[in-house]
């Protein structure tokens, strides 16, 4: 085995000799239309019985892709139009500074609506906000637009961004969007996951908040693909180890 999976190995084995559970979850974002990433995203979920909590961006997403999707995937609900709004020297938003928090609200309650209407049962009231950005002065409104969670990226600083608003993020990304979109390779997204693991540990970051690995299924190339594959096998029947539902993790059930 290479070296960072097995340093992962270790990790995982030190949380078993303290007698704890490791908590992973798997968030993708960019849903909206049919295709054959989101397909073998689906069968790669479902093969592998890894619970998936698919982000789908509510003013594009067709109601088929929700039809298939099947009892292990649940649905986040990313943004409202995937548009970015930044001004001049902001970085990529949907949720620029300039926008009234108010008109944001508006957009998010009726989007929230379109895609609970649209992916049913599956549907959790939990943003995942395009970019992982959203201006604080905006958690503390969301409730208004019926949400109950928020996921960034990072560690999070606290268990609830604003009252009722549970908040768990994801802390691998898997995509090197800076160099043309690929893979950033398996030794890189491992070495961000011991990272976590062992901060949380260690206590440095908040050990209830399970450790997320972010995919994009839209521009997996193959080794994305085997990595995750590898990925689930190797530690779908670790004892010490749980793959979490959307739905545990943000109480919504
Ligand atoms: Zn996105």
């Amino acid at each position: 085995m290479n070296t960072e999976w097995q340093v992962l190995f270790d990790e995982i084995a030190r949380w078993k000799d303290a007698g704890r559970t490791v908590e992973f979850w798997w968030r993708d974002d960019d849903a909206a239309r049919p295709g054959p990433a989101l397909s073998r995203l689906i069968a790669l979920a479902q093969r592998s019985a890894t619970p998936l909590a698919l982000a789908a961006i509510p003013m594009q997403a067709e109601k088929e892709i929700f039809d298939n999707a099947g009892p292990l995937v649940s649905i986040l609900q990313h943004g409202t139009d995937h548009a970015n709004r930044a001004a001049a020297g902001e970085k990529k938003t949907e949720f620029a500074a300039s926008e009234p928090p108010a008109a944001a609200i508006v957009r998010l309650a009726a989007a929230r609506r379109q895609l609970e209407m649209k992916a049913g049962k599956n549907f959790l009231p939990v943003l995942a906000p395009p970019w992982n950005r959203l201006p604080d002065r905006l958690a503390s409104q969301l409730a208004a637009a019926g949400l109950r969670g928020l996921s960034q990226y990072g560690p999070r600083t606290r268990v609830e961004a604003a009252p009722g608003l549970r908040q768990v993020n994801t802390h691998v990304d898997i995509i090197a969007w800076r160099s043309g979109r690929a893979f950033v390779g398996a030794d890189q997204a491992l070495r961000a996951a011991t990272k976590h693991l062992a901060a949380k540990r260690t206590a440095a970051a908040d050990p209830g908040e399970a450790t997320g690995w972010l995919t994009h299924h839209a521009v997996h190339d193959e080794a994305a693909w085997a990595f995750l594959e590898r990925l689930f096998e190797s530690t779908r029947d670790l004892p010490a180890l749980a793959w979490r539902r959307a739905e545990e993790l943000f109480h919504t059930s």
